[in-house]
């Protein structure tokens, strides 16, 4: 799997450098995929606009299965897109992807250190729970705290993800990276 985390490097590489070759994002490429789609990769990953990963991973149309929910959260239907692309497309390789100032982190940062809670939907204060219990509290530092967190995040899904994959998909050969883009910089940082 080493190659596909290369590729995906290379093409963060080349949209930091300013030098994205845009492959894969023409109408032929439409036809080309119409009749089935082959992803290289999964992609688990913020809802957030300025994290869309084929342009920040420079590739295109057919290249990326994408699970996209506020926090990069998993819930059971992610995990069944997941379960879907491994078991029927075959793809080998899952990048559960944080990010840098992530909202969702932060609400559930603040929620979680705050006195008075606030009332939240009940959609909204599903996905608070789902983060919470991945925070890391730093009292004095706000920053700290949403920045570890994400990390935390990651890391724990990841686990959970390797776990539910190997009981679902037994003898998988799945790779499953965790990372972080930093919304200011471009940079996607893989853990580990
Ligand atoms: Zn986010």
């Amino acid at each position: 799997m080493e190659n596909i985390l290369e590729k995906l490097k290379k093409g963060n590489e080349r949209f930091i450098k300013g030098v994205s070759i845009n492959p894969n994002q023409s109408l032929d490429r439409c036809k080309e995929t119409s009749k089935g789609q082959n992803p290289f990769v999964i992609v688990v990953t913020c809802s957030d606009s300025r994290v869309p990963p084929e342009i920040i991973f420079d590739v295109g149309i057919g290249d990326i299965f994408v699970i996209r929910l506020a926090g990069n959260i998993l819930t059971q239907e992610g995990i069944a897109s997941i379960e879907y692309a491994a078991a029927h497309l075959g793809v080998e390789q899952v990048v559960i992807l944080g990010h840098t100032n992530c909202g969702a982190v932060k609400a559930a940062v603040e929620t979680n250190i705050s006195t008075e809670k606030a009332k939240l939907s009940e959609y909204l204060q599903a996905l608070i729970d789902k983060i919470d219990p991945n925070l890391v509290i730093d009292d004095k530092d706000i920053n700290k705290s949403i920045s570890k967190s994400t990390d935390n995040l990651v890391i724990n899904s990841t686990n959970d993800l390797k776990t539910i994959l190997n009981k679902l998909i037994p003898n998988n050969s799945i790779n499953i990276a965790g990372a972080k883009y930093n919304i200011e910089t471009g940079e996607v940082v893989f853990f580990n």
